[in-house]
């Protein structure tokens, strides 16, 4: 098998391979993919250090071209690129190529903000003297992604990196490097000149922690667990550095009595197990109020009976993997102590056995939960959902912010004042009225409050204001 080498200096280097495992089938082997040393990763920040005056400086037709080109072609080979995330990461191949589409529009979306960088001027308070506010790139920015979104999140980051005149140095996720590999390939023959993006693959413990320890990083854009998001964070502040982590989620979806009931299950079956919930968007805390919740809790039960459990590339399947067997474990034990915390478990729990080895579970409802038990409050990052009992519209929101986190939140009801107040009141980055609380746009910002978010925004034009850095300059005619 060829390894899937670094792209370090626009060069393809690296000669040791770790295996991409399919965790629907793990005698399939993906590809090899070259493990960066300590070394390569210094020499990889030394290149983008090095490109960084020219890209700065560099046309906005020729990053504009770049990047156009790059949409074109993974939009191009979606059906083979979907395939690939699909065998990597475990998500069914209507949702790989969905995603694959959303990296292409990403990419698409940045190149025409290439064409329209914009400053201010303005006049100043002194007569005679002119005032200009223009955004400048940051310098190396270090990219370290999770392996949930194996290429929108890569995409959502290298993007704006490159479109605003910044140097990468790149660290995708070790269990799933292939579609990060594929859009450095494309990015590389698209015409990017030397060093200015590069890849290093390899274990978070040694690419990941070089990158944090390097003072010549100069921004870091980090998407993944709280914890290692408190290391990037105290390691930039050691540095002097900008940073902007995205990290977890304990999504509230609220059901009142007044919704209607196939929206509401649609969306909770949608939010809570697609992608086999390994979303930080997904919604795993459902609170329903007692006029429904008999009623939601049967429908919502009859929806998972429905909803078949596989090997991500059969067309038969709706939920894919889990994505390995740490995560897995992870997810069972917390179905064991969901059950020890007094939680009714009112379906799924059981591991399945598929005819290829995978890391198949049921999708998991607890019912008579509580929002102080650990399986709601905690994230477990699999298709294990708490249902949480609850009076009226205030108890629903009292306990929907009730959360340590505050990426996303929803809301399934037919009353414009029960809307409304909930967009206003609930304490998540994004809220979603009769949606699911996963699945969002790519041309608008994303991201969280309290321990799901730091720092500005991604997506959409947002996006400059963590890749640029404002300057004022003033002139006297
Ligand atoms: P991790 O925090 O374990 O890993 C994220 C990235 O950090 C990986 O590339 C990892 O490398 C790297 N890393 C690990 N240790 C270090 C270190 N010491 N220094 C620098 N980098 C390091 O998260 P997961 O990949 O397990 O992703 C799942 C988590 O991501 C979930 O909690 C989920 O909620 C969150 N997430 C949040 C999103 C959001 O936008 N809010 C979106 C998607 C996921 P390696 O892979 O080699 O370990």
């Amino acid at each position: 098998m060829t390894i899937h080498q670094n792209l370090i200096a626009g060069e393809w280097v690296g000669s040791t391979g770790s295996e991409n495992v399919n965790p629907s089938d793990t005698n399939d082997i993906v590809g090899l993919y070259a493990q960066a040393t300590a070394d390569d990763v210094s020499q990889a920040i030394a290149a983008a250090k090095a490109a960084f005056p020219a890209w700065s400086r560099s046309g906005i037709l020729e990053r504009h071209a770049i990047l156009k080109k790059t949409a074109d072609e993974i939009l191009a080979r979606k059906q083979e690129l979907g395939t690939l995330l699909s065998r990597e990461e475990g998500k069914t191949l209507p949702e790989g190529i969905g995603e694959v589409t959303r990296a292409a529009q990403i990419f698409d979306f940045f190149a025409g903000e290439t064409l329209r960088l914009a400053g201010e001027v303005l006049p100043s308070a002194r007569p005679g003297i002119g005032v200009e506010i223009t955004r400048e790139p940051l310098g190396v920015i270090g990219i370290i992604t999770p392996w949930n979104f194996p290429i929108a999140i890569p995409a959502w980051k290298i993007a704006p990196a490159l479109c605003y005149g910044n140097t990468v140095v790149f660290k995708p996720a070790e269990l799933v490097p292939g579609c990060s590999w594929a859009i450095v390939d494309i990015l590389h023959r698209a015409g990017l000149p030397k060093g200015v993006l590069n890849l290093v693959m390899g274990p978070g413990s040694v690419v990941g922690q070089t990158m944090l320890d390097s003072p010549d990083i100069a921004g870091i854009t980090f998407t993944g667990s709280t914890g290692t998001g408190k290391r990037v964070a105290a390691a930039s502040i050691e540095h002097n550095r900008k940073f902007q982590l995205e990290m977890g989620g304990k999504n509230p979806m609220i059901v009142l009595d007044d919704a209607d009931l196939g929206v509401a299950v649609e969306a909770a079956a949608n939010s809570g197990f697609f992608s086999t919930g390994q979303r930080c968007t997904a919604s795993s805390r459902l609170i329903v109020t007692e006029g429904i919740h008999d009623k939601f809790v049967d429908a919502l039960t009859e929806r998972m009976k429905s909803i078949q459990v596989g090997h991500a590339l059969r067309p038969e399947t709706h939920v894919g993997p889990v994505v390995d067997g740490r995560q897995l474990k992870q997810d069972t034990d917390y179905i064991e102590i969901g059950v020890k915390e007094g939680a009714k478990l009112a379906f799924g729990g059981e591991r399945l056995e598929r005819d290829t080895p995978g890391f198949f579970l049921q999708p998991t409802l607890f019912t008579e939960a509580t929002n102080q038990m650990r399986i709601s409050r905690e994230e477990i990052f699999g298709p294990v959902v708490s249902l949480i009992r609850v009076k009226d519209y205030d108890e629903a929101l009292a306990m929907a912010n009730d959360t340590p986190f505050g990426l996303s939140a929803g809301i399934a009801t037919t009353s414009l004042k029960y809307a409304t107040h909930f967009k206003r009141n609930s304490e998540a980055g994004m809220v979603m009225v009769n949606l699911p609380t996963a699945g969002v746009d790519f041309h608008v910002p994303f991201g969280g409050r309290k321990a799901s978010s730091f720092g500005p925004r991604e997506q959409g034009k947002y996006a400059a204001e963590f890749f640029t850095v404002v300057k004022t300059a003033y002139t006297q005619a």
